[in-house]
Order: structure tokens, then C-alpha cells, then sequence
């Protein structure tokens, strides 16, 4: 996959991109990233990037012109005619683990970073394919919501986690929350891990963190448990119809 970030700040991407599981990534060329400065397209002799709100009010808004040029510069570099773009905002549909799944099947994508109040709507309109929030609150910029993304996408990539590292029993999937995870030592200050995992029983162990992981998403997440149980109604609905089928 390919990612294009356009941002007045890509020094900020540089550390992050340049450690673990992002840096396996891109060295073993499953992810490339290429990070544009908006600054360097700004055709103003000061290299400006942003001016006054027309109407007033606080602040200052990004121009257009930059952003503008250095979307061109990106589908001319990847020999495109259209891309899909993401423009990172708390005006956007916020992200989830379904969003990042579908995002990880494209093979080339554009990460818009905003700063100051905001980006002229004009070039929003032209260029932004998708309008994404990472939450309800105002972060200073699209910098750090770019790199939630670009990690959640990222580990959805075929060949970026390994087979132990697998994303399948994590959070999310199944509308589960994952279940308690324990390691060495059994005991730390007094405090035994669960009996049933130490067991061997491979059965009874996937049983357990099941139950957990239900009693967990029941517990703190409503709006998933109620997906998760009516699913498994209709299941165990489907189940018995299937029962009596066969018995006649
Ligand atoms: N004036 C804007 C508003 O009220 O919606 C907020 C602008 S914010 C200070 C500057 C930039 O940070 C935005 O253009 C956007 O790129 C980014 N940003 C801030 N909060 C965000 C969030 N929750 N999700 C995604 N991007 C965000």
C-alpha cells in the first residue's frame, strides 16, 4: 500500500514511521509512505500558507492554492487520475475498525492534514473523498489523527503482523471486546492468574476467554453487545431449525 500524507508539519511522522511494527513495514515494502510538505507547493514569495476567514473570526484558515498543488504533485507522481482522499476533521465520521478495514484494502491513499481553524472548504470540496474525525474533541492538528489512522490501517495489511501477532481475537472483531490477557508470573504480589488458562485445555481456555469477553463488552460497550447477542440469537435460531430439519 501506498500512503501520501500532505501536511505542514512531516517531521512529526518521521519518528513514529521509524519504529516498530511501521518500520518493519516499510523496510520490508508492504507499506511505502511518502510525505509531502503542503508548505513547498505555496506559490505566495513568502511561502504562505494561511490567511484571515473571510467574515471574520478567530483564527486564520489554510489557502487553497497549496493544497491544491501538491494533490496534483501526488497523482502525478503516482500516475493517477483520481485518489481517495482522507481529510482528517472533527467535522468527519469517526473512525472505527470497520473504516480501517475497508481503508487497508485500497492501494493507494491520500492523508490531508489540516492546522490552524481549518482548510478553505473550496479545496475540501474538489479533492476530500472521505472526512474523518478520530473522536469528539479539537486537536490542533491532523497530524496525530493521520497516525492513528495510518497505524490502525496498517496492521490490517496482509504480511504486516505475523501469525502470532494476528489482529482476528482482537477488539472489535465479532463485536467483542477482547478478553483479560495474563503472562509470567503466575503469581505477582499475591495475585493469581486464572486457573482455567494455566490448564492446557485448549477448549476450555477459548470457552473462558469468551465468556470474559462477552461479560466485558456487556459491561462496557451497549451499543456492541446489543449487535453481538441479537447475532447470536439468530445463530443458535438457525441452529436448532437445521436440528429439526434433519431429525424429519
Ligand atoms: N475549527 C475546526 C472545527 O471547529 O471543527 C477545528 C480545527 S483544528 C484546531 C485543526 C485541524 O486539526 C483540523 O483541520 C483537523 O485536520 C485536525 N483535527 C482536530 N481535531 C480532530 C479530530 N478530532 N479528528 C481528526 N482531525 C482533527
Amino acid at each position: 500500500m501506498k500512503i501520501n500524507v500532505m501536511t505542514l508539519f512531516p517531521e512529526i511522522f518521521e519518528s513514529y514511521l521509524g519504529e516498530s511494527m511501521m518500520k518493519k513495514a516499510i523496510e520490508n515494502k508492504i507499506l511505502d509512505v511518502s510525505l509531502y510538505n503542503i508548505r513547498d507547493f505555496s506559490e505566495n514569495k513568502h511561502k504562505k500558507v494561511d490567511d484571515y476567514p473571510f467574515g471574520g473570526g478567530a483564527g486564520m484558515v489554510m489557502t487553497p492554492q497549496p493544497i491544491y498543488s501538491t494533490y496534483k504533485q501526488i497523482l502525478k507522481e503516482n500516475n493517477l487520475e483520481n485518489i481517495r482522499v482522507v481529510y482528517l476533521s472533527p467535522k468527519g465520521k469517526t473512525f472505527n475498525q470497520e473504516m480501517a478495514k475497508s481503508l487497508a484494502k485500497e492501494d493507494n491513499l491520500v492523508f490531508l492534514c489540516g492546522h490552524y481553524e481549518g482548510i478553505d472548504q473550496r479545496v475540501i470540496d474538489m479533492i476530500v473523498t472521505d472526512e474523518v474525525s478520530i473522536g469528539d474533541y479539537v486537536l490542533t492538528g491532523g497530524e496525530l489523527p493521520a497516525l492513528v489512522m495510518i497505524d490502525s490501517i496498517s496492521r490490517l495489511i496482509p504480511g504486516v503482523l505475523n501469525r502470532t501477532e494476528s489482529y482476528e481475537d482482537e477488539s472489535f472483531e465479532n463485536d467483542l471486546l477482547e478478553y483479560p490477557q495474563y503472562t509470567r508470573p503466575r503469581n505477582f504480589e499475591g495475585l493469581e492468574v486464572p486457573e482455567v488458562i494455566l490448564s492446557g485445555n485448549h477448549g476450555k481456555v477459548a470457552e473462558w476467554r469468551l465468556r470474559q469477553s462477552e461479560i466485558l463488552t456487556e459491561k462496557r460497550r451497549p451499543d456492541m453487545w446489543e449487535v453481538y447477542s441479537s447475532r447470536k440469537l439468530e445463530e443458535e435460531k438457525l441452529k436448532k431449525r437445521k436440528k429439526r430439519k434433519k431429525k424429519k
